[in-house]
Order: structure tokens, then sequence, then C-alpha cells
């Protein structure tokens, strides 16, 4: 009776599936299986069942194995990355394959391997140890236990009694204890439940809001200041739609909420406060910084409806979530939920298709909405600007202007000009002696600084040679400690050199002020400081940021300097200076979305000033201090900013009045990728008068990795129209013998360029 043919999504760049026979094993759509492939096994994934082929039967092979153990992959997320295959039209298998966990792409049974640990909970906190009978001695153990170690494993737990799983359990079914994961668990602070504020009358506003239609799709755009409450009002839609379902009784499956967050820095602290505000529901994380196993399981744990909160980076679009409710996305605006290689997708826009199809809402929060949602939410609300109908109010606008804490004051905003003073290794006067006021009175500073230009390089004084990375067009940074100077964009390392190779003059200097460098300058300046570096070099090791920032929490630190990884999230109570170093070059940087970002950006990082009771001060340091950007930093008016920006987005015709995608090409040989892209460019124009192409141009970065790179633009007004001329460039593409010379993808509605 079953059918014989399955049809498979194998990890090949090719778009198609592929036939082979089931030799009478039992085998569902969504099942991972073994099939032969070329020389060797592949795993694969079954996406249909069929009578026939178009291959002859005889040529085809059978399965080698079916992993039948494994729950199937349901309809849902297949047809969720099917859609997102088609929509950044890159090959479904290498998409669907690349979002299972590692473990799932290897040949071998993942199955769960479930382990628990158990916290005690308010309530068992306070159980009078004397109240319970006497002969239930395990139960007591394991109950003083709880209330005096903290968290307890099952191993711990097994090393107390043979009885004490047996005896923990009972607890939890009293209400006394919880169960948590034991490897997520593992990292984070203990479960402390902590009270729930009374909401503000914004909060409030915004919950109800939501609640009222949480039973169908709608995206909303929770515009706050960092501090606003945001998070409470997560915590808040989670709590109302994690009790509706269970007020639904036992029949039916607990709701389930996904949380995406943009990078793992930020996951551990929020990770803690859920847990703590939300004990009684069993949460996962899932995000790179996760082992194999602990993605697996969490994932698996999600598949199974037995996490109700999963809370993770941006591929955890793509997990099964089959009692899915609602999606938070919070900090919606960062760059990090759009993926930069293979299937360029963004996970925000994935999110809000999910959450359609799901008829379930979407909540996406920011202090700087991206400028694509703000228009979204805004459309013809904002002056001047013209939208069509559809396009305007998409999104429900609530706003929490005010901070939750009524004594945590906003910073204030001082822009210092560069040009009128002398600076001391790129340090103005006013923002040394304000560090040295933060050391005098105890209070935490944290020094800013751009990633980009802020790396110092080897340059010749007699010539002006710069050391240039032999592979991209990019300068080699010095890294004085190894002595060794090294490409951040590929990696490529080399010593440094004892002359200039353009000159001979010996007389070779770093340049620039990198966060070595600075931390050296501030530590000759201010001696009894203690300070701490973040950046991408100090912070290689997995836990290296959540130590460096427990010991800022534990005032260990006096000054903290470092790059964008420093902007997000972090609650410092007692930081109460933040000094902003280098800006202009976003300033006045070819890439449209520069001064949006830097915006975002300082909004937030002046967030991290005087969050608790004391004042917060921000110091920038500018040759622009009259920039329309600082003054609307200045007055903290995301709106108004916002607003200028769309005006200029219509007038130039850029995102969100326009659908924008690449072609991105490269090859070591940019005569291929010239021509490529010139083929490209002539298909596009001939295909349709609805999209405008554009000619082909190098980016910013010409080489990068010894490979020449090259792109086309092309944009329209509507995006269906965009969609099937890439479809049909890529199909026309894939048949020219060119496009195997050249490594291309397409990007749909690109960050970068
Ligand atoms: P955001 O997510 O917008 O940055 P949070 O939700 O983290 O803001 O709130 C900032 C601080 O204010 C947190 O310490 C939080 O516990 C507190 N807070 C939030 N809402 C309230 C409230 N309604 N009453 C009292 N404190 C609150
Ligand atoms: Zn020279
Ligand atoms: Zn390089």
């Amino acid at each position: 009776m079953s059918k014989p043919i399955l049809q498979i999504a194998l990890d090949v760049p090719l778009a198609r599936l592929f036939d082979y026979l089931s030799a009478g094993q039992h085998v569902q759509v969504g099942q991972r299986v073994l099939v032969p492939f070329g020389r060797r096994n592949q795993i694969g994934i079954v996406m249909a069942l069929a009578d026939s082929s178009e291959f002859a039967i005889e040529k085809l092979k059978p399965i080698t194995q079916v992993f039948s153990d494994e729950v199937p992959l349901d309809a849902e997320v297949l047809s969720l990355i099917k859609f997102s295959a088609d929509y950044y039209h890159y090959p479904f298998g290498q998409a669907l394959l690349a979002a299972l966990p590692a473990r799932l792409r290897q040949v071998a049974p993942a199955v769960a391997r479930k382990q628990y640990c158990y916290q005690i909970t308010g309530a068992g906190q306070q159980v009078d140890m004397e109240s319970l009978p006497k002969r239930q001695r395990v139960l007591r153990m394991v109950l003083q236990a709880l209330q005096n170690e903290g968290a307890q494993s099952e191993a711990a737990l097994d090393a107390l009694s043979g009885s004490a799983r047996k005896a923990a359990k009972e607890l939890v079914s009293l209400g006394y204890a919880v169960t948590e994961q034991v490897l997520a668990v593992k990292r984070v602070p203990a479960i402390l439940e902590t009270p729930q504020p009374a909401l503000n009358a914004e909060q409030a506003a915004a919950v109800a809001s939501i609640t009222q239609e949480v039973q169908t799709f709608k995206a909303w755009l929770l515009h706050g200041i960092t501090g606003s409450g945001k998070t409470e009002v997560y915590i808040r839609l989670m709590q109302h739609v994690l009790q509706q379902q269970e007020a639904h009784g036992a029949a039916q499956h607990s709701a389930q909420v996904l949380v995406l967050v943009p990078e793992i820095n930020l996951t551990p602290q929020l990770e803690a406060r859920f847990r703590a505000r939300l004990p009684q529901y069993h949460l996962v994380s899932l995000h790179s910084s996760l082992s194999e196993s602990e993605r697996l399981h969490n994932w698996q744990l999600a598949q199974s409806g037995a996490a109700q909160i999963i809370i993770g980076t941006r591929l955890s679009i793509f997990t099964p979530i089959p009692h899915l409710k609602l999606i938070l996305i919070d900090e919606e605006h960062d760059s990090s939920y759009k993926q930069q290689d293979s299937m360029r997708y963004h996970a925000r826009d994935v999110a809000l298709v999910r959450a359609k199809r799901l008829n379930i809402p979407v909540v996406m929060g920011s202090a700087t909405p991206a400028l694509e949602s703000w228009y979204n939410a805004m459309g013809s609300q904002v002056q001047g600007v013209s939208a069509t109908p559809s396009q305007t109010n998409k999104y429900g606008l609530l706003t929490l202007k005010q901070r939750a804490v009524s004594a945590a004051q906003l910073p204030k905003i001082d822009c210092i000009d560069t040009t009128k003073v002398n600076l001391q290794h790129g340090l103005t006067p006013q923002l040394v002696s304000a560090l040295r006021l933060r050391l005098e009175r105890k209070e935490q500073s944290l020094l800013f600084i751009n990633r980009r230009g802020y790396s110092p390089v080897l340059l010749c004084t007699a010539c002006h040679w710069i050391a240039p990375c032999t592979r991209c067009s990019s300068r080699l940074v010095v890294h004085l400690g190894q002595k060794k100077l090294r490409c951040h964009h590929c990696g490529h390392e080399q010593r440094i050199p004892h002359q200039c190779p353009s000159c001979g003059d010996a007389d070779l200097h770093p340049t620039g002020h990198g966060t070595q460098r600075l931390e050296q300058t501030l530590a000759s300046l201010l001696s009894t400081a203690r300070i701490a570096r973040v950046d991408r070099d100090s912070i290689s090791r997995k836990h290296a940021l959540v130590e460096i920032l427990d010991r800022v929490h534990n005032q260990e630190i006096d000054i903290l300097v470092g790059t964008q990884m420093l902007a997000k999230g972090h609650d410092f109570p007692n930081l109460t200076l933040v000094g902003v170093i280098d800006t202009d070059s976003a300033l006045h940087s070819p890439d449209f979305r520069a001064s949006e970002r830097l915006f975002a950006q300082l909004m937030q990082v002046a967030g991290r000033a005087g969050r608790a009771d004391k004042a917060g001060q921000v110091i920038i340091q500018t040759a622009f201090p009259d920039h329309a950007l600082f003054n609307a930093l200045r007055s903290q008016d995301y709106a108004s900013y916002a607003n200028d920006l769309l005006l200029e987005r219509e007038q130039v015709q850029f995102p969100p009045y326009v659908f924008t995608a690449l072609l991105r090409a490269e090859a070591h040989d940019f005569s291929l990728v010239q021509q490529f892209l010139q083929l490209a460019f002539t298909g596009a124009r001939a295909l349709s008068q609805h999209v405008v192409t554009y000619d082909p141009v190098r980016p910013q970065m010409e080489r990068l990795k010894g490979m020449e790179r090259g792109y086309i633009l092309m944009h329209a007004h509507q995006r269906p129209a965009l969609q099937k001329l890439l479809t049909q460039l890529v199909y026309q593409l894939r048949s020219e013998p060119i496009a195997a010379k050249v490594r291309w993808a397409v990007d749909v509605n690109p960050l970068e360029f």
C-alpha cells in the first residue's frame, strides 16, 4: 500500500529533490534518512512519497537507513523553509539541512537524552522542615538540599540517595520544586522568583492592545527607549499566552512562545530574567555557543512541545515548534538577524511570514526600530511621506516613552568638538577628566569605539605606505603583543617588517587608536583604574564575555573599553559615564544605512549610562557636533530622526520605498566576474521592465580572501515583480557555463553592499 518512491531533499547545491526507493521500509514525510549519493552516504529529509518517478525505476537506488526513532519534521516547518528557500533563491535541500542542528546532519541516530535538574520554588523555600512527616526521610533530605545548596542535578540526587529522584518529583507535584534542563541551567544564576512589578500606564496599554488580538496574526512594533520596560511587556505577554492555554484544560497541548534575540551575548541575561519570572515554564535556549548535543537536546524539546519558551538567535526561527502561539523579537533592528552567507535570510522577515501563516501575533521591540519597520508602523503619518494605503499602518505601533524606573533619568549627552581641543592619544581633556571623576566617585565608565577604522595600521612615515592585505582590499592590523600584522577580514598573518617594502625606510609606526592602544593610554593617564577590554580579540573564548561582565557587576572593573559588542542590553547600575571616541567615519560613509546604524548604536550605548538611581552622562567626541544625528540623539528623539531619514530615502528611492536585491559574484579572476555580471545584467534588463537593474559595480571591499568581487543591484516598487525576475534570472544563469566558474548568490533585501 505504501508508495514505493521517496522524494528526498539533500544537502547539495541543486534546486531539486532526489528520488529513491523505500524498499519496503515504512517512511513518513519529514523523516531523516540515509541514502547513497555519489560515492558515499548522505543524510536526507523525505519530502514526499510517490507512485512514480520521471526516472526509470530500475535506475533508482534504495535508501540505506531510516531513522525511525526520530520525530519527523512537521509540515509547517518544512513549508516555511521551502518558502524561504524560494524567496531568498537558495537551493531548498541546503536550506533545509542547514536549518537542522549539526547532530542531525551527521550519520547517527539522534535520540533525545533527557536530563533535568531540580530547583526550589518560592513556596518550597518557605516550607518548614518540621511540618513534614519524619518518615519521609528522603523527601526532607532533598528539600533541605534544595533549600540550602540550590539547584540539584539528577546526578547529585543519585549521590544523595537511590530514591532521591522520586522524592524530587514528589516535591515538584507539591509545588515546592521545578525541573529545569540541566545543560541550560548550568550557566545562569539560580532561580529566584522576583516580584511582579505593577505595569505603568504605557506598558499596560501595550499589553492590553496585544492581548486583545492575541488569537490572530498581527505585527506589533513596540517602540521604547532602553529601560522603558519592553522586557516586562514581553514577560506579561508570555504569561498571558501560556496561562490562557493552560486554562483551556489538560486535553490541549501547552502553548509555546519563541523569543528571538540578536546575539549570544544577550541571551544569558534575558534567559535568567525569564527563568526568574516564569519559573513554572520549561525554557530552552538555542544559540551558537551551545555544544552540539545541548543544541540538539533543546531543539528536540522545542519539537516535542515540552519546552514552552524557546529563546534563540536567528536560526531558531526554523525550529519546529508545534504549538507556537506568539513570537517576540527583541532588538528587532539588529543586523545580526540577517544571515550574511549561504541562504541570506532575515529572521525578522521569516518570523513575520511564519506568524502570518500560523495566524498568531509577532511583537517586535526596539528603541531604534529598523526604518523598514518604522515605515510599516507609521506609513502616512510621516509628514510629507507618501505611501500607498496597503503599505501604511501595517504594524500596530505601541510606544513606551518613559523609563520604567522613575528614578532612572535619561543621560545628559555632550558632544565635544575634537577640532577645538588638544587630543591626548585620541582622548579629549573633557573625557579624561570625566573618567577621573568617575574613578573618584567609585563609579564605572564605558568607552565605546567603532569597530571600523579603529584598528592600528602600520604606516611608513617617509612614503606613507600602509601595510596592505595581499588577499583583501584592506589594511593589516598591528598586533603588538604577538608582534604580528593580521587581516581582520581573512585572518592572513605576517611578521611586522623591519623596513618599508616600498621605500626601504626603517621608520615604520603603528598608527590609529586600537582598543589595545587605548587601553595602554588609559592606564598611563589613570594609573589606578582597573580596565577591561572587550573586542573580538579579547573575547575569542566562548565564555570570556560573560566572565568580564560578571567582573563589571562585581565592581572589579572601573573602565570598560570596547566595540559594539558592549552596546546591547547589559544593565550596569553603577555605570554613569559613556564615552564615544570615534564615530565620524560612519557619519560620512557611502553606505546609505550607516547613519541609521550609527544612530541606533549611539542610542543604545547612551542607554547604558545611568540606568539605576544615578544620573548618567554621555560624551561624544566628534568633529561635527552640529550634525542632525547628534541633535536628535541629544533630545533622544528617534521618531523625528527616523522621519527625516524616511524623507531622504523617499527622495532618492532607497528602501523601504523600493524592494532591492543584489546579485553578488566573486572569482579569483576579475574578468570572469565581469563577464558573468554583464551576462546577468543583460538578462535582467531583458526580463523585466518593472525592475530597475543597475550596471555591475564593485563593493567597497573589492577583494576579499583572494576573491575579486562585484555585484549588480536591482530594485522594484513591487515585491512580486522583483521576485519573478529573480526566479527567472537564476534559472537562466544556472544553465550558463560561466556561472560554474564564479561563486555567485542572490541577496534579497541586502543590508550591506
Ligand atoms: P527594556 O527592555 O525596555 O530595556 P526593562 O523591561 O528591562 O526595559 O525595564 C528596565 C528596568 O525597569 C528593569 O530593571 C525592570 O525590572 C524595571 N521595570 C520594568 N517595568 C517596571 C514597572 N512597571 N515597575 C517597576 N519596574 C519596572
Ligand atoms: Zn616607505
Ligand atoms: Zn585579508
